[in-house]
């Protein structure tokens, strides 16, 4: 099918069987669920073993009692656990509680109130504070701005990460920016892996950007891959050190899609500058974090061979459910003018671009027809998509059976919202 050149006939036509074939998708009262990326049950299950793992022993390798209180940057071995996530060494890791997403707001916030250097470095001192944000992204970093009023400036994502000329053309022109959000790998929605070169000017941007400026590097899916000889994320921390510029980078992880969503352990690695910035500031939030949860988790992960291990069960469950999505896109659309998308092999996304103006119509279709999809938007800053094109579709919950119908639904949506779209 390609649109561009299709006669009003030839559209026509198409409409009319769209149409009959969504009638009869309609008739069968589907309720399928393709929205938040979040582990399924049988994932959940591969950490089970968490629960009883103490077995009575509460006490670390240095001989705390993870009980009591204090330990405000976390347990030695739980550091070396979120190294291992993040390929960084212990030394540069604070362990937080629950959840990174948490960790991300309070290094926001400590930055633009208080300052990670001292009380002068404070966003706030310097009147409007602007981040990059690539696009399409994670709508829940859009809400952290949104939330401290920092203004987001969009560049679009490119299949080796974003748009590097417009990052680097913004931050030497405008001093009011103080940051750029970054998922590097498998980015969320588009699933791409920033390329060697790309993570290297991300190093250098401290040395062309105002001052203060800080990179939030959420690494939420480093060790998430599908594929043995998965493509491998250039070492940030490691350019940082050579460039000088170590402090323009602060990185974020959790277990939250390797053991439970929503009861794992959240890391963030940094300069020691920055540490000590953010540990001045947790410490006026918390006497210390969970560290019960923390030693858990260090028992049931122990190495890295353990993480990979671990990793390799959730690939096996994640992978089906990635082939049905892509092969449905791949039968449907291949060699069509309808949509473009990328491959992921790793996390938790496919992202799909319609033509201009036909994602609200298919995610409304889809949803009429009983398949809910990420409301179109949501990956834009401010829930803005301006070519409303892109739609996040995420597999990880639903059986293979249920992906496979729900991509039925959602190509036919495709075409017809498409089909209309290209009459009017
Ligand atoms: N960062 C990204 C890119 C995510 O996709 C998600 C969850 O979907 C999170 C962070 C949330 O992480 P956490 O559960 O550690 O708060």
């Amino acid at each position: 099918m390609q649109l561009d050149n299709a006669s009003l006939e030839q559209l026509r036509e198409w409409e009319s069987q769209l149409a009959t074939q969504y009638q009869a998708i309609l008739a069968q009262k589907l309720n399928l669920d393709l929205t938040r990326g979040k582990p399924s049950a049988e994932q959940l299950s591969l950490s089970d073993a968490l629960d009883g793992i103490l077995a009575g022993n509460y006490t670390a390798a240095d001989g705390t009692d993870t009980r009591n209180y204090g330990g405000l940057d976390g347990l030695p071995e739980a550091k070396q656990l979120g190294a291992n996530i993040m390929d960084v060494d212990a030394g540069n890791v604070l362990v937080g509680g629950n959840s990174s997403l948490t960790l991300m707001f309070q290094v926001m916030l400590a930055a633009y109130q208080f300052g990670l250097k001292d009380a002068a470095s404070a966003w706030k001192h310097e009147g409007e504070v602007k981040f990059i944000c690539p696009v399409p992204g994670y709508d829940r970093h859009y809400t952290v701005c949104e939330q401290l009023g920092i203004k987001m400036i969009t560049v679009p994502m490119t299949s080796t990460g974003p748009d590097m000329d417009a990052v680097e053309a913004l931050v030497k022109s405008d001093t009011s920016i103080k940051g750029m959000w970054c998922v590097p790998k498998y980015s969320n929605p588009t699933g791409v892996v920033y390329s060697d070169e790309t993570v290297e000017r991300i190093a250098k941007l401290g040395l062309l950007a105002s001052a203060n400026f800080r990179v939030f590097w959420d690494n939420a899916y480093s060790v998430h891959d599908l594929i043995d000889n998965a493509p491998k994320l250039a070492n940030i921390l490691e350019a940082t050190r050579r460039h000088g510029t170590e402090d323009s980078v602060v990185q974020f992880a959790s277990t939250s899609k390797i053991t439970h969503a929503g009861s794992g352990v959240a890391f963030v690695a940094a300069s020691a500058a920055n540490l000590a910035g953010i540990k001045k500031f947790l410490n006026t939030c918390t006497i210390g974090p969970d560290k019960v949860n923390q030693i858990r988790h260090t028992r049931f992960l122990p190495s890295k061979e353990a993480l990979t291990a671990h990793m390799t069960k959730h690939a096996a469950l994640l992978n089906p459910r990635f082939e049905a999505v892509l092969s449905a896109l791949s039968k449907a659309f291949d060699g069509t003018d309808l949509g473009a998308w990328e491959k992921p092999v790793g996390g938790y996304f496919v992202s799909f671009d319609t033509r201009r103006g036909c994602a609200k119509e298919t995610v409304r279709l889809a949803a009429e027809a009983g398949v809910k999809l990420t409301p179109a938007g949501a990956t834009y800053p401010y829930g803005k998509d301006p070519e409303d094109r892109n739609i996040r579709i995420a597999p990880s919950v639903p059986t293979v059976p249920e992906v496979i119908g729900a991509m039925e639904v959602f190509v036919t949506c495709v075409k017809l919202a498409s089909v209309r779209n290209a009459i009017t």
